[in-house]
Parts: C-alpha cells; structure tokens; sequence
C-alpha cells in the first residue's frame, strides 16, 4: 500500500472552507499536542509538527492558500467540496486520552512464525559423544519490552486525528484507500516509542541457543528446536531452530561401526622396543603403552575408548601399526639394512608371508 502524505486541511483537522480563525485555533490546539519539545525531541513528533506548522503556514497566507487549493484540486477534483469528516476530526484529536488499545495483530497467514533455518559444524568429538553447543541465531520477534506494541506508554500516544485512527485515508476520485502518512498507518501517533523496537514492534534478536546433539550424530542430521525462532506478533506460535548439521572430520580418527580407527606410523625402534606414544581419543590426548615386538603387531585394541553404543558401553580405539621407514638414505646405509635383512632371513617376515600365501591360495581357486 503507498503512503499517502495527508493534505493541509486534514492535517489541521479543519474543513476546508475553514476560516482563519479555525485554522489559528487548531494549529495552536494541535502544536500544544506535538511540539517536539514535549516529547523529548521525538522524530515521529517532529514530524508531524512539520507537518502541521507546514500546513498553518499555507493556509493562514490567503495567496498562499489559493495556490495551495488549486494544487489540491489537481490532485483531488472533489477535494474542495466540503468533507464532513473534518470538522469531527479535532474532535477526535480531543478524545487524545483515549487509550491507544489497538492490540498487535498477527499477520494474516502468519498466525506461527516462519522456522529459522542454519547449518551448524560440530567438532568430531561433540558429534561422536553428543553434548550441548550454543549456536549463534538472529531473528525478529515482536518485541517483549513492549509486547509488540511499539510503546509501553500507549496513553501518551494520541489517536490520528488525520485518519481518525483507521491508519488509512482515502482520497482522488477512485476514493482509494493508502496509508496515512501522519501517523505511518498506526492509527496513533507514536510519540512515545519503545526505545528496544524504536516504535516498530518488532525486535531484533541475536542470541545463543543451546542445542543437544545426540551421540552418533553424523553430518547432514536434521536438530529441531521447538519455540526458538521467528514470532510474529507476541501471542503467535513462535518458529522452530531447524539445524542443519555438520560434522567436521577428524584428522586422525575416523570411525568404523563402534569403534574408531587410529593409523599409527611406528620408528624402527618404536617397532622394535615399544614404548610410549600419545594417541588421540574422543576425550583428549592419552597416552599408550606399545608392547616391545609392536613392529610384528598388526593391531592394538584399546577397549571402551570408540563410540558409546546404545545399551551404555563403548566400541574400541582401533590401533592401526604401520612401519614407516625413513627416505633419503646413503647408499651405505641402505646395505646395513639389507644386509642385517640377509642375516635375518626373508621367512621371518610373517605379514609379508601370509599376504604371499594368501595371494598363492587366491589365484590357484581362481584357476581351478
Ligand atoms: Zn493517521
Ligand atoms: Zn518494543
């Protein structure tokens, strides 16, 4: 709907064949109502004395108001013919202690507010424990410190007398109807604004809500909020958070079923002593015990340390050995090695053997 800017007569409130006298009298009736010194130099009092000084202004200068008159004209033909409505407008103006009780509706077909909809990357622990993380959400709502009236001083705002409190005028020869522009269509005019909405109603909001991620959660999960979100007018059915889950991967865990599963690079005398290693867990850095023939081990199964399981337990940290073996090595170095190899024989490297045998036994079931 556009705004329609109120003309001069239906500013002052007067008829236009008013005389001088009427229009003296309710410019001073109306400036007592809205100087903006009354109202601690409020911009919606302002302006609406601009309005109304702008209008006393026109009309009290005769060849003023002539000019103005054959503007009005053009703009609305049957304007100049007396409007009924006019002389009761002051009236109006004079009922100002009438509480301003329009209630906040909620808009039609908006009667629950729209669902807020964000994505949300949790950290691989979170998502395999499950826990609580606060996500950052912001939305409008009717504002609560003025329960979605734009004040929390509604005496003080007085009826438009413009629009006479329906927030429309109509006006032209199609008798259209727009939105008054003395009061912005709140059939009041605010004076007195909530200084959290400034007088609009709603309130932005920015805050942190604390989601519950459940254990196991997995990336592309749909976490819903009920009550958390966009609310129309204070009375509505607030929205739903609707969050769209993330799991960041971990760089060095992954999961597989219960258990998670950890590559672990071994030295050569980490492979041939043991020792003691850091391991990553869900819970923080551990530390790990290798048995001292960790190089002949495939795997180590640290029990409970997985994903928690439905019936209270835990899967198991899967310790995957590797040997890792140093690059860039002098000719003479790489000999030793081979050498001591010699010296040990190749029979006694069992993985080796059994991937030989198994791939032996692969390809003669394959002929056969
Ligand atoms: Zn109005
Ligand atoms: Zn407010």
């Amino acid at each position: 709907m556009d705004v329609y800017v109120p003309d001069h007569y239906r500013v002052l409130g007067v008829a236009v064949q008013a005389d001088q006298a009427a229009i003296k009298d309710a410019y001073r009736k109306l400036s007592r109502v809205y100087h903006p010194d009354r109202h601690n130099g409020s911009a919606r009092a302002t302006e609406c004395f601009q309005f109304i000084s702008g209008a006393h202004s026109d009309l009290i200068d005769p060849q003023k108001r002539l000019h103005y008159d054959r503007l009005l004209v053009l703009r609305d033909p049957l304007r100049l013919v007396d409007d009924p409505r006019a002389e009761r407008a002051l009236d109006v103006l004079d009922l100002v202690v009438r509480r301003f009780r329009k209630k906040p509706e909620a808009l039609p077909g908006a009667a629950r507010g729209r669902d807020l909809r964000v994505k949300y990357t949790v950290a691989f622990a979170t998502a395999a424990l499950g826990g609580t993380v606060f996500v950052n959400v912001a939305y409008d709502s009717a504002c609560s410190d003025c329960a979605g009236q734009g004040t929390r001083e509604p005496e003080k705002n007085p009826v438009c007398h413009v629009c006479q409190g329906k927030g429309t005028v109509s006006h032209g020869l199609r008798r259209e109807h727009s939105q008054c522009g003395f009061c912005g269509g709140r059939g009041a005019v605010m004076l007195a604004v909530c200084a959290t909405c400034r007088g609009v109603g709603i309130a932005h909001v920015r805050r942190d809500i604390g989601v519950s991620v459940p254990a196991r959660a997995a990336s592309g999960s749909v976490l819903r909020v009920k009550g958390v979100g966009e609310q129309p007018a204070l009375g509505t059915q607030p929205g739903d958070l609707v969050i769209d889950l993330e799991v960041l991967p971990h760089p060095l865990l992954t999961s597989d079923g219960d258990d998670l599963v950890l590559r672990l690079p071994l030295t050569w005398r980490q492979a041939l002593t043991g020792g003691s290693v850091q391991v990553p867990t869900l819970e923080g850095p551990e530390r790990l015990t290798l048995p001292t023939d960790a190089g002949t081990r495939r795997e180590i199964r640290v029990a409970a340390r997985g994903l928690p399981i439905a019936n209270g337990g835990r899967g198991a940290l899967r310790v995957l050995l590797t040997l890792d073996c140093p690059g860039g090595l002098q000719p003479e170095q790489v000999a030793s090695v081979l050498a001591l190899q010699d010296q040990v024989g190749d029979d006694r490297f069992a993985a080796v053997r059994d991937y030989e045998a198994t791939l032996a036994k692969l390809f003669s079931a394959a002929t056969v």
